[in-house]
């Protein structure tokens, strides 16, 4: 077993962890039961994602790889504050009233 992945948090891992399954590729996350625990720091990084078959490593990379340039090309669409409009979360301004839009934090 081969760890591919360090994930931000368990939702991460989980959307990590499903790209890797639809690639026909053997995996586990780990880490996702540790909060909580008595005495324990709370669990930041983690959560992780393992290859059961090291065979598979350079593949579930790639597929990582793939998963994680797409989280940075698609921010989510929000409103605008201005004017309600919907905007793509990959612009920085209102594309109907120019109105800044406020940076979208990835963690959940
Ligand atoms: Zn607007």
């Amino acid at each position: 077993m081969i760890k591919v992945y360090d994930a931000a948090n368990h939702i991460d891992a989980q959307l990590a962890l499903d790209e890797l399954l639809a690639a026909d590729i053997e995996a586990v996350m780990k880490g996702q039961f540790l909060s909580g625990g008595a005495g324990e720091l709370p669990p930041s990084g983690l959560v992780t994602l393992w290859v059961l078959d090291e065979a598979f490593e350079d593949k579930a990379k790639a597929v990582i790889t793939e998963y994680e340039n797409r989280n940075q090309s698609c921010a989510p669409a929000q409103d605008c504050a201005g004017c309600g409009e919907r905007v793509e979360g990959n612009f920085a301004c209102c594309w109907n009233c120019g109105a800044e839009l406020p940076e979208i934090s990835k963690s959940f």
